[in-house]
């Protein structure tokens, strides 16, 4: 039996980015719930870097994109289900669907958090095809990574592997030590990459790729090439040397974002030789049995990116300090 709707007056605490690095708690109505949609009360959501822009610029919709909770639905199937929230809306009939790359679907392209309210409040609205159920055995804390952290960074480490398989000569630079390029290490290593080098300007973090077993390496040399680069800060800079530092025949792979105008001059470097360039976004939802995996393998090295937890009180000076570089992975926690 469903239960009564809720009043139209219902409301719930949500973060609203104002832009100018202001953010302000309010009350908003709690989302009405469509067929084949689902109302899920949000316990963790991870702050994340690519935030930063709604930050400065404000955003048209709650903000919030790696979000534990609970499906709060009395009366349907998954009501009370613990589940992470898979962003990417898909309508599960394409030709990306029915082949599993459900990230790129033909037919929609909607993420929540972005383009429709995500997780930075109590509540948070999905459709039913988005809902990733978390086994019992990972702690609240850290089904978020499960996402970002771990999805998209074993995403671009599997998509690249097609092309350039771990191996004997099959060095790595990853470029960008933040979490997710910290999870490419991880995956990196799982799959038996096992030269993996590490550039980031922030040595906090260079320390945390050194204690998972990667090697520092200098921003600014241009000396050793690697068969295959995992640029995760989304800085052009880091691009352009991702190509200069390419071996023939490597991979350069775009993780990172950035929505500025790249430039790529093409000199000899660039022209004389053969390598390949390769975008990845998020991830297939079926890959999450593996993610799953990978964070059973390594839990005291995934939880050890969680150096931060507060409430939504909280969240407008939290996000502040995390904007100026003073936390790796920080979690909103709404209960
Ligand atoms: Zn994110
Ligand atoms: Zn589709």
């Amino acid at each position: 039996m469903n239960r009564p709707a809720r009043e139209l007056s219902a409301t719930m605490a949500a973060a609203i980015f104002r832009g100018n690095e202001h953010i302000t708690i309010e009350r908003v109505p709690i989302p009405r719930v469509d067929e084949g949609e689902v109302l899920v009360r949000v316990g963790k959501t991870a702050l994340c870097g690519s935030d930063f822009k709604l930050w400065h610029k404000g955003a048209e919709f709650t903000a919030g994109h790696e979000i534990f909770g609970r499906v709060e639905q009395p009366g349907h199937r998954l009501h009370d289900q613990r589940c992470c929230i898979y962003i990417p809306l898909h309508c599960g009939h394409c030709a990306s669907c029915r082949r599993g790359d459900t990230q790129m679907c033909l037919e929609v392209s909607s993420l929540i958090g972005w383009n429709r309210p995500g997780g930075y409040a109590e509540y948070v609205l999905v459709p039913e095809n988005c809902l990733l159920p978390v086994p019992d055995d990972i702690e609240d804390r850290l089904a978020p990574l499960l996402l970002d952290t771990i999805g998209t960074s074993a995403h671009a480490v599997r998509f690249a592997g097609r092309t350039v398989p771990p191996g004997e000569g099959s060095s790595v630079l990853v470029t960008g030590a933040g979490p997710v390029g910290l999870g490419v290490v991880l995956a990196l290593q799982a799959v038996g990459y096992d030269d993996i080098l590490v550039s980031d300007p922030n040595e906090e973090r260079l320390d945390i790729a050194r204690s998972f077993g990667a090697r520092p390496h200098p921003t600014d040399d241009t000396s050793r090439l690697f068969a295959l680069i995992v640029e995760c800060s989304g800085a052009h800079a880091a691009r352009n040397r991702g190509i200069n530092v390419v071996l023939p025949g490597g991979a350069v792979v775009l993780v990172g974002e950035n929505a500025a105008p790249w430039t790529i001059t093409e000199d000899k470097v660039f022209r004389r030789k053969d390598f390949h360039m390769i975008r990845t976004f998020y991830f297939p939802k079926s890959d999450l049995d593996l993610n799953i995996a990978l964070l059973r393998a390594h839990k005291n090295r995934y939880a050890s990116l969680i150096d931060a937890e507060f409430g939504l009180d909280a969240l407008p000076d939290a996000f502040a300090r995390f904007a100026h570089g003073e936390y790796v992975k920080p979690l909103l926690a709404m209960e």
